[in-house]
């Protein structure tokens, strides 16, 4: 990404961003609860940008990522997609705006009809955003798509259970890719694939990104995927974001303990680095998001927790190098070697 891609208007920006599910109970189905999924979420995206949002199982990216292209109602909050806020949209006011956002999901074989062919689910899109596109022009159209993904053209004949992951996971991009979204939030896109073809499946991504001027909400669980792909890395726990800031910062340089446990799971090239570093254990699971932990939500995990953690929600601090964190050790905790932030343990090389 340029220094431009900065300075331009963002594609997505989100504010305070909230999504609760109801839990209901009983005959009269009363709300006993919220499932508090998403709570309080700041993010944006400028143009041919790319944020990886990153987290355990349980932490809400998913819904999260739903919510920012409309696919789940946000409880509260600000979503502007191209400058409009699709906060309240109805389906109809939404479908104009489906053409320039769409997703990738995790496992390719759910994402398609296993009964119809590749090329009658391609072209799905095609009837509903490109109706006057006659037969020939679809059928080329989903040709050429199919090419750019690196396939034969004449693979829109065959079924689903004919392909690969890898390959049915480049035809979900393809019809991703269809309509031409300005905005791809890819949910995992290879978690569920053979490592020997994650790494081709991130590299079309990343081909494709500049030859579609694309931005990507990349989800992942693992930091290790983002990291070479991201721009941006936030990191979320338990429906929060608690740290965000440049890729190779938060990478190397983490400010939140909960992402300095995340890098630590992740082997290091270098072995002397390797069985120099301390592996740090997260105790326990992650706390329900129904009645989430007062203070700081990752007070019952933290290794480093102050008696203001247990009551005081940790304030955002924006240090230095850009990267913006929500810790109570770098506005309340004891300060090192006279800087005002803390520098956690295993900052990687
Ligand atoms: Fe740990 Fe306290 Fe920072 Fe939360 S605010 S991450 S409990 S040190």
């Amino acid at each position: 990404m340029t220094d431009s891609a900065h300075r331009a208007p963002k594609i997505l920006e989100a504010s305070d961003v909230v999504k609760h599910f109801p839990i209901r109970r009983g005959l009269l189905r009363r709300t006993v609860g919220q499932v508090q999924a998403v709570d309080g979420v700041n993010v944006a995206l400028g143009p041919g940008e790319t944020l990886g949002l990153v987290g355990e199982s349980g932490s809400g990216k998913s819904t999260l990522g739903r919510v920012l292209i409309g696919l789940l109602p946000a409880t509260s909050g600000e979503v502007l997609l191209d400058g409009r806020d699709i906060v309240g949209l109805s389906v109809r006011e939404l479908r104009p705006l489906r053409e320039e956002m769409q997703i990738v999901f995790q496992d390719p074989y759910s994402s398609f009809d296993p009964l119809s062919t590749i090329g009658a689910s391609l072209n799905e899109p095609l009837k509903t955003f490109r109706p006057n596109l006659s037969k020939t022009e679809k059928t080329d159209l989903i040709g050429d798509i199919l090419k750019t993904v690196r396939l034969d053209p004449n693979h829109r004949v065959r079924y689903p259970r004919e392909f690969s992951g890898g390959q049915l996971q480049r035809i979900a991009i393809a019809r991703a890719l269809l309509l031409h979204p300005k905005l791809l939030v890819l949910d995992e896109p290879v978690s569920a694939l053979d490592v020997s073809i994650q790494a081709d499946v991130i590299n079309l991504l990343a081909d494709l990104q500049p030859e579609f001027g694309l931005s990507y909400l990349f989800i992942a669980h693992d930091l290790a995927v983002v990291r070479h792909v991201s721009d941006r890395i936030a990191v979320m726990y338990l429906g929060r974001i608690v740290e965000q800031g440049a890729a190779e910062q938060v990478y190397t340089r983490p400010k939140h303990p909960y992402t300095e446990a995340l890098l630590s799971a992740i082997p290091l090239a270098n072995p002397k680095q390797q069985r120099q570093r301390e592996r740090i254990v997260l105790e326990g699971d992650i706390p329900s998001p129904v009645a989430p932990p007062a203070g700081c939500r990752f007070h019952t995990r933290c290794r480093y927790t102050l008696d203001i953690c247990r009551s005081v929600d940790p304030p955002a601090f924006d240090t230095a190098d850009g990267t913006t964190v929500f810790c109570h050790l770098h506005t309340s905790g004891p300060r090192l070697s006279g800087e005002t932030v803390v520098n956690l343990t295993s900052a990687r090389t």
